[in-house]
């Protein structure tokens, strides 16, 4: 993952005051090579790594995380940006019409319209009382209205008779009508595709939306498209226009880089996405969720920030320069476990610590929890000041004493005392590489 490519780049970085232009330049090499893997369109990605570029550099390196880490939260703040921000306000659909109000359905043949349409029918039915008109114009595949009439019986609501013969126009505008003469609130209109764009569909779709004005034109499109989706969005909306968004499938393994890439081309929000082939399986679109996923790191963000909330920057400082020297005492444990319990994640707190990342897979491993936690701080607490600074004394006996002490057991307390000394070995062995690095790159 990107995570641990920037790693690379930034462990070199350590200790030093600020970002360089260099160093943001290494590691934006790096991200540009995830955010095309996540099937970001190339100048969409210029776009992101430019603007990265201007806030990183000369950016203060937060000690008490990883300096990647901080580049990886720059990076994932300005992909969230790039997929309108957090607090634009309401992201849903938007009925702010008089009734009926009419939604059209454009897309490519497969990329999810007419599934799409059902779930929009059964979520407006049921969270929002609506009264919805489910209405294919579909004439091009003989199934296709009778999969719209399917989709509407489940999702109970109505849909619009079929009729034999008509046209794609026809059937919009008697749409309309019973919409108008029965008092349905919304029509949502779900139109055919093709397998690419081509002129003759386009020209229909865009007849359509001009004789009924859908007060929302809805995009759909397969997040597994990839690259291709910039392509579709651009071309829809240059001929027919669309008010909004929606990509399908992101419950396959596809990253979502279509999403940006098709907010940037053609300004429109995404509105909604497609998790499954189930009717209730249509969700919010959330920006930050996205663009962690973009980058395949949306732990490590929400790791710095509450880094950046909870950690005592003096301490952590304090700490690292302990560990350098190799003077990480159970004291230092024991302070380190009284943090990780206020930010709740022992590994993810672990991967924060400078020159402890690595340590983060071990700790997993060790399959520690917060009662774990809660008892290793109990059994050094039982501890003389002497015992924390060197453990290595802890005869037997006093095992045994330290274990009553903390209503442990004396393998829990040898079980700390292994981890203890494991946590100590490593951090000796890493400080050793570090000095050898340095050395070479003294001699270079
Ligand atoms: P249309 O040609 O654009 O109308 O596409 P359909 O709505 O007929 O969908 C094509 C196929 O994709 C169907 O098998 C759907 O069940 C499936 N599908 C649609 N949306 C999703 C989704 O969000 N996730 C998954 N896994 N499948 C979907
Ligand atoms: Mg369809």
């Amino acid at each position: 993952a990107l995570g641990n490519r920037l790693q690379g780049v930034f462990d070199r970085l350590r200790g030093r005051g600020a970002l360089s232009e260099d160093d943001v330049n290494d590691a934006l090499r790096e991200v540009r090579i995830a955010l095309l893997e996540a099937d970001v369109a190339l100048p969409v990605v210029k776009d992101i790594t430019a603007k990265v570029r201007e806030r990183a550099v000369g950016q203060e390196v937060i000690r008490s995380i990883q300096p990647g880490q901080q580049v990886v939260k720059i990076v994932h703040d300005a992909l969230v940006e790039a997929l309108g921000g957090n607090d634009e306000g309401p992201r849903g659909l938007d009925l702010n019409a008089p009734a009926p109000v009419p939604i059209l359905m454009v897309g490519l043949q497969g990329s999810g319209k007419t599934t799409t349409s059902g779930k929009i029918a059964l979520r407006l039915r049921g969270k929002e009382r609506k009264k919805v008109l489910l209405a294919s114009l579909d004439v091009h595949r003989p199934a296709a209205q009778l999969q719209l009439e399917q989709l509407a019986k489940r999702a109970e609501v109505a849909s619009l008779p079929i009729v034999a013969g008509q046209t794609p126009l026809q059937i919009a505008e008697r749409a309309m009508d019973q919409a108008r003469r029965e008092l349905f609130d919304v029509v949502v209109l779900d139109t055919a595709g093709r397998l690419a764009i081509d002129e003759a569909l386009m020209a229909e779709v865009a007849a359509v939306k001009a004789a009924v004005k859908p007060h929302e034109t809805l995009l759909v499109v397969d997040a597994m498209t990839g690259q291709d989706a910039v392509n579709t969005a651009r071309a829809f909306n240059e001929k027919v226009g669309v008010s909004g968004i929606v990509m399908t499938r992101v419950d396959g393994d596809a990253r979502g880089g279509a999403a940006l890439s098709m907010r940037a081309v053609t300004g429109a929000p995404i509105k909604l996405l497609g998790a499954g082939e189930k009717l209730d399986a249509l969700e919010e679109f959330h920006p930050d969720r996205i663009a962690g996923r973009i980058l395949g790191m949306g732990d490590i963000v929400s790791l710095v920030e509450r880094a950046a909330e909870t950690i005592d920057q003096a301490e952590a400082e304090k700490l690292a320069a302990r560990m350098q020297k190799g003077q990480f005492s159970l004291e230092d444990y024991a302070a380190q476990l009284k943090q990780i319990g206020k930010m709740g994640s022992l590994s993810g707190m672990l991967g924060m610590l400078p020159g402890v990342g690595k340590l983060k897979a071990q700790i997993e491993n060790a399959n520690l929890d917060t009662t774990i936690l809660k008892k290793q701080s109990a059994i050094i607490g039982s501890m003389t000041p002497k015992e924390r600074r060197a453990p290595e004394i802890i005869k037997a006996s006093r095992k045994r004493r330290i274990a009553a002490g903390s209503g442990a057991s004396v393998q829990e307390v040898n079980r700390l005392l292994k981890q203890f000394e494991d946590m100590r070995d490593m951090m000796k062995r890493m400080n050793k590489m570090g000095q050898k690095g340095m050395m070479r790159g003294g001699l270079a």
